[in-house]
């Protein structure tokens, strides 16, 4: 079986592998990929340190190259990327191949970017001098990132990276190496300069921690969870480094009584379950005021019924398995505590056995949930939901902003005052009408508030703010 190795210093590296294994078939090993030390990771970094005076000033025209390249390839490899993706992640096949579709827009876009960048010449309010307003890049980034988008995430950080001249030390999740060492091969192979970008796969405890405990990296880009976001802001504030944190999400998707109910379940199926609701933007949170309750958890339960959970590769599965054994555990451990907090399991909930051994769950939908439960306040990062009754408006805008998290809001409703008074007052970074709350564009920034983000927003032009530190110069005419 062929290794996929680490790239240091423009070096592939490292013997030692660990096998990349598809959750729909826990017998398919689809790859060995390295697995990195923490030295590996101090000479990833020396060699980012030592690239980066000669990428900081590479011109425009060689990074639009480069970047523009990466996402033509992408592009063109979108089927056998997005099966990659699907077979070490466990979404389906048409999620994977979207995903995979985005990765490639993320570098196409920034391409684009590396041809705008700017500053401002503005008067001084001192006579004869003048100022000048300009962007340089941090230096040395580190890019920390999760399983559950293993194309997308790695993207919109490492293009973003590129694109305002920083260098790069790069680890994904062990879980889904496939991805990332695949984008890695192809920004090697349109031209990136050796030490420009180097790759370390391997345990965050092992190769993530030694990141954050470098003093030679300028700035941290982490997704993940609650816990290793404190650990890299924590860190990083040892170090004096810029850092931008993306975590968890507890979502609430309000269905209000004047709804288009049709609107408002495929909007819900969507938020809760696609991609096997291991999203950080998935709401798990269906707050539904009373006049409608009854209808909608009934036509969710119709819908329910019609979903084909199987190999996230055949055709017709609308939701694959759930990544791996430890998550499976978390989502029935979940599903437990749901039943002893006195919710009611009203739809789903089973394990599942497919033609293939692989972590399949069956979705699983709560009613009578109150929003101080468990459940309610935690993340469970899988397909369970829940159903929380209210009785009008006021109070489901309340129920939603009462969570530590602030990702994403969405609200059913045909009332234009009631949509124009959530987008103002859900505490939220995105805000959703009639749509589900996972689903955003790449060329406007992402991110959220309260427990779910630190630091300036990613993607779009907004991805500017932390990728680059802003120099004033003021000269004497
Ligand atoms: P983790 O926090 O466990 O892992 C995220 C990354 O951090 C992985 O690459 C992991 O490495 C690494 N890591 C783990 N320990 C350390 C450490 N001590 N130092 C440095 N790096 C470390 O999250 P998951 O990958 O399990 O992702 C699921 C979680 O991420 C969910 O809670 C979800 O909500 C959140 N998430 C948030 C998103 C957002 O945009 N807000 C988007 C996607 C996910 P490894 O796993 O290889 O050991």
């Amino acid at each position: 079986m062929t290794l996929h190795q680490n790239l240091i210093a423009g070096e592939w590296v490292g013997g030692d592998g660990v096998a990349n294994i598809n959750p729909s078939d826990t017998n398919d090993v689809i790859g060995e990929y390295a697995r990195a030390s923490a030295e590996d990771a101090k000479a990833a970094i020396a060699a980012a340190k030592a690239a980066f005076p000669g990428w900081s000033r590479s011109g425009i025209l060689e990074r639009h190259a480069i970047l523009r390249k990466t996402a033509d390839e992408i592009l063109a490899r979108k089927d056998e990327l997005g099966r990659l993706l699907s077979r070490e992640e466990g979404k389906t096949l048409a999620e994977g191949i979207g995903e995979t579709v985005r990765a490639g827009q993320i570098f196409d876009f920034f391409a684009g970017e590396a041809l705008r960048l700017a500053g401002e010449v503005i008067p001084s309010v001192r006579p004869n001098i003048g100022v000048e307003i300009t962007r340089e890049p941090v230096g040395v980034v580190g890019i920390i990132t999760p399983w559950n988008f293993p194309i997308a995430i790695p993207a919109w950080k490492i293009a973003p990276a590129l694109c305002y001249g920083n260098t790069i030390v790069f680890k994904p999740a062990e879980l889904v190496p496939g991805c990332s060492w695949a984008i890695v091969d192809i920004l090697v192979r349109a031209g990136l300069p050796k030490g420009v970008l180097n790759l370390v796969m391997g345990k965050g405890s092992v190769v993530g921690q030694a990141m954050l405990d470098s003093p030679d990296i300028q700035a941290i880009t982490f997704t993940g969870s609650t816990g290793t976001g404190k650990r890299v802001a924590l860190a990083s504030v040892e170090h004096n480094r810029k850092y931008q944190l993306e975590m968890g999400g507890k979502n609430p998707f309000v269905v209000l009584d004047d709804a288009d109910l049709g609107v408002a379940v495929e909007a819900a199926v969507n938020s809760a379950f696609f991609s096997t609701g291991q999203r950080c933007t998935a709401s798990s949170r269906v707050i539904v005021t009373e006049g409608i309750h009854d209808r909608f958890v009934q036509a969710m339960g119709e819908r329910m019924k019609g979903l084909v959970i199987d190999d996230a590769l055949k055709a017709g599965t609308h939701i694959g398995p759930v990544v791996d054994q430890s998550q499976l555990k978390q989502d029935t451990d979940y599903i437990a505590i749901g039943k002893q907090e006195g919710a009611k399991l009203a739809f789903g909930g089973e394990l599942l056995k497919r033609d293939t051994p692989g972590f399949y769950l069956q979705p699983a939908l709560f009613t009578e949930a109150t929003n101080q439960m468990r459940i309610s306040q935690e993340e469970i990062f899988g397909p369970v939901a829940s159903v929380i009754r209210v009785k009008d408006y006021d109070e489901a805008l309340s129920v939603a902003n009462d969570t530590p998290f602030g990702l994403s809001s969405g609200i059913a409703t045909t009332s234009l005052k009631h949509a124009t008074h959530f987008k103002r007052n859900a505490e939220a970074g995105m805000v959703m009408v009639n749509l589900p709350t996972a689903g955003v564009d790449f060329h406007v920034p992402f991110g959220g508030r309260k427990g779910s983000s630190h630091g300036s927003r990613e993607q779009g032009r907004y991805a500017a703010e932390f990728y680059t530190t802003v120099k004033t110069a003021y000269t004497l005419a």
